[in-house]
């Protein structure tokens, strides 16, 4: 770039190979980043087959529902949030594995996880021994001399934070671990997007990426002038606490597992830790509809902007290490990374995704409930009287999991098996579409009493 500044200035034409090499660069690391939100949502105003209901749901995702046109808020929310008490916090963890809890973590490095199985096998503490170990398998925790202890105490402290919601749970936090633990390792990302530190921050945003998870959107809360959305001006409330909350426990000296990291080290990790879950807020706009273009890195051109560089992945057709073009173009890709690990379970074998579906509807249907009780309207797909998400789900993969999850395997393409699974679950939803639509068009039908 400032090789064809500089000719510009002296008034010669700059190399054209040069010119082509910047624009590339620029295109891809920039350009490429165009949110999509444009033509799928003028693709969804044309979707025929979305009621109302399920179209407006799908806009506050894409867009925000500011960018809807704001409703008038309600009063304010007095749902109590949870006070972790760190001095009571255990310091050990239930690591003793019998078979059970060897093989769930075993199948952690697989595409097929069951995160209930393991919140089974650990007696309710999948989050603090998945953590665990897989911040020592991977050697990070010798790696940045984390103190052991009050990592154990700090991890049992997170995993306490959790509500009991129906899906905004340890578990999903234990399940959003592990498919970010696959893609770091399986997917593509180790090493040339993710070296040892940012698999640190990336393991320790997905732990703590819903601490303290109130079971409501944030939606919901700007809606009713909560404290969270008058705390954080609107704006992402709910991550900006999920950070701030959990970050506030390594002030407890008891609980400063980091205390080992030098401060440029420290600085940068909470930086990417705060890029990451921030990242993980739905609505906005911020849903990682970028496209980050599929990898070239077969080629190793001089134009080739992931050129093979060494080995890695798991099979030998896969075996390349890309690279990033920039460090804007690193932390987009774990970004990504980390909001496919939280749709992970769209990926789950049939029964487990089905479950986490059927969680989700139940966490959507007690704030339906709550908003029924205020006398404020009901959030989409909120009403149990109602069919809930399960009748948006086609419209959810057409818009919003199958654009993130092509995108990333499109450059990631390690991380093929994830997309593969999303597919097989879409069609299931939309074979069960196709066998709702003759019952929907029958007069009388489910559809027609909504309607
Ligand atoms: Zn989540």
């Amino acid at each position: 770039m400032m090789d064809i500044l500089e000719a510009v200035l002296q008034s010669q034409p700059p190399a054209l190979p040069k010119i082509l090499a910047v624009r590339s660069c620029l295109q891809q690391s920039l350009d490429v980043y165009k949110p999509l939100q444009a033509d799928l949502t003028q693709r969804m105003a044309q979707a025929s087959h979305l009621d109302g209901e399920v179209r407006e749901a799908l806009m506050v995702q894409l867009l925000g529902r500011q960018d809807l046109g704001s409703s008038s808020p309600g009063p304010a929310c007095a749902a109590a949030k949870q006070e972790v008490d760190i001095l009571c916090a255990p310091a050990q963890l239930h690591l003793a594995a019998d078979g059970s809890v060897e093989a769930c973590l075993v199948s952690a490095g697989t595409w097929t996880f069951d995160a209930f199985a393991l919140t089974q096998a650990t007696e309710g503490h999948p989050l603090s021994v998945l953590a665990y170990w897989l911040l020592h398998q991977s050697g990070l925790a010798a790696w940045a001399q984390l103190d052991q202890v009050k990592l154990a105490r700090w991890l049992c402290c997170i995993e306490d934070g959790y509500c009991a919601n129906p899906y905004h749970n340890r578990s999903h936090a234990a399940d959003v671990l592990q498919t970010m633990h696959m893609l770091l390792t399986r997917g593509g990302l180790v090493p040339g997007y993710a070296d040892q530190q940012s698999m640190l921050a990336a393991y320790l945003a997905a732990v703590c990426h819903d601490y303290q998870h109130i079971g409501r959107t944030n939606d919901y809360l700007v809606q009713t002038q909560d404290e969270l959305a008058l705390r954080y001006n609107d704006r992402s409330p709910m991550e900006n606490h999920h950070l701030a909350a959990a970050w506030s426990l390594l002030r407890v000296p008891q609980l400063n597992f980091l205390q080992a990291l030098p401060q440029p080290a420290w600085d940068r990790l909470r930086k990417l830790v705060i890029e990451l879950v921030l990242g993980t807020d739905k609505a906005g706009g911020v849903l990682g509809l970028h496209t980050i273009g599929p990898s070239t890195a077969s080629s190793d051109s001089p134009q080739d902007p992931h050129p093979v560089v060494g080995s890695s992945c798991n099979s030998h057709s896969e075996r390349k290490v890309l690279q990033p073009l920039s460090e804007q173009d690193k932390l987009i890709s774990l970004q990504m990374a980390l909001k496919c690990s939280d749709l992970g379970h769209l990926a789950a074998p049939l029964p487990v995704h089905l479950a986490w579906v059927s969680r989700l509807e139940a966490e959507f249907f007690l704030q339906g409930d709550v908003e029924r009780a205020d006398g404020l309207p009901l959030s989409p797909l909120c009403d149990r009287t109602k069919q809930g998400i399960t009748k948006s789900q086609v419209g959810f993969f057409d818009f919003v999991a199958l654009p993130l999850f092509n995108n990333f395997a499109a450059r990631f393409t390690a991380a093929k098996p994830l997309l593969a699974g999303v597919m097989r679950n879409y069609r299931h939803w939309q074979a069960q579409a196709a066998a709702a639509e003759p019952e929907r068009r029958t007069p009388g039908g489910p559809g027609a009493a909504r309607a």
